[in-house]
């Protein structure tokens, strides 16, 4: 590439086409521990598109452990949209709340959740970030010397930088750096080597979104790599623009983390 830089691209994407990217890496290590304690439900918070809970309602189908899915939005049900009706036909219970109480992650009387096991919104907790432990070691870190990954909660972002230990770039989706530097004071106080950028957040005028859709389609042409626009989109739009700016010294190495995200029909719609 320019300037010498080069870019590499772990593939988590490819991990599984519904439980893909890093919402399996947080997953995996939350249903290992309710596996190791005999717990027999677990239970989550999500918007009526969330890939967390979408997975979470995939593994308990297929593992044979009970799920419960508390949704923000009470004017919402099961038939609302196909990945709420997909969710609760491979058994997931949800639930659907007012957003004051989803902000307050008020579980309903209804929600019987004995021998439960609480997953936080987004998969968000120490626990979840330990999944970016077993990412980690599929790397040769020798080979990098940048590493860069979009941010939602953070969870993903802060675990690479703990266990790699080098510049890891987070690029937010969501106006959310207040909310994002606690989760990192929380998760990982000493790190120093985390570099937030909310210049992609986009969103606010639609003609920033149509210059984002026509990168997402040129990207997938060019590299035949599929990404999404609330995620991985955002983070690969930064990193070329990035890399234009001469914000990465001439001949790094970055590693782009895929976090996957882009939802496959299992053939019901
Ligand atoms: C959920 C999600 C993220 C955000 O991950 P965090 O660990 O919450 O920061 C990033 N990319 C994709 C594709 C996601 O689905």
């Amino acid at each position: 590439m320019e300037k010498g830089i080069s870019v590499f691209v772990k593939r988590d994407d490819l991990i599984h086409p519904i439980i893909s990217g890093n919402k399996w890496r947080k997953l995996r290590e939350y249903i290992h521990f309710a596996q190791q304690n005999k717990i027999k439900s677990i239970l989550s918070f999500g918007g009526a598109y969330s890939n967390h809970l979408y997975s979470l309602a995939f593994c308990g189908n297929i593992l044979n452990i009970k799920t419960i899915g508390i949704i923000r939005g009470d004017e919402l049900n099961s038939d609302s949209n196909p990945f709420l009706t997909q969710m609760e036909s491979w058994g997931m219970e949800l639930y659907f709340i007012n957003r004051k109480d989803y902000h307050e992650k008020t579980i309903p009387s209804s929600v019987n959740f004995k021998n439960t096991l609480i997953i936080p919104e987004g998969g968000y907790s120490e626990l979840g970030m330990l999944g970016m432990k077993a990412l980690c070691s599929e790397l040769d870190i020798n080979k990098f010397d940048h590493i860069i990954t979009a941010v939602g909660t953070g969870t993903t972002l802060i675990g690479l930088a703990k266990f790699l230990n080098i510049m890891t770039t987070g690029i937010l989706t969501l106006n959310n750096r207040t909310e994002i530097e606690r989760n990192i004071s929380e998760l990982s106080p000493n790190s120093k080597n985390i570099d937030l950028n909310e210049s992609y957040i986009f969103g606010k005028y639609a003609k920033e979104n149509t210059i984002l859709d026509h990168f997402i389609q040129s990207f997938s042409e060019l590299h035949h790599i599929d990404i999404e626009p609330i995620y991985t989109g955002r983070m690969f739009y930064g990193l070329f623009d990035l890399i234009k700016k001469n914000h990465f010294e001439a001949g790094s190495r970055i590693l782009a983390l895929h976090t996957g995200g882009i939802k496959l029909s299992n053939g019901s719609f």
